[in-house]
């Protein structure tokens, strides 16, 4: 992970050996949902002057609001029968 970006978003899987990040540079929340694949062992960090940290609570109402919209998402019914 570069040190340049000062803020962005990473996609975030665990295996039986630790945390993986997707490598990206995500500006957005959205942008690094659709790097996840949705076999629930996925999540969103958010990486702020270098140092990894999870979403705070505005950034996590962000991903809920996002989370319909994925094309993998399956609360799409959500937005369909509302
Ligand atoms: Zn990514």
């Amino acid at each position: 992970m570069s040190t340049n970006v000062t803020f962005c978003y990473v996609a975030c899987w665990t295996e039986d050996d630790g945390i993986y990040y997707c490598g990206h540079q995500h500006e957005s929340i959205a942008e690094a949902m659709l790097c996840q694949a949705p076999d629930g062992g996925n999540f969103i960090r958010a990486y702020e002057a270098g140092v990894s940290r999870s979403l705070d609570d505005e950034e996590f109402l962000e991903f809920l609001r996002v989370l319909p919209m994925m094309p993998w998402s399956s609360s799409r019914w959500i937005l369909t029968y509302q």
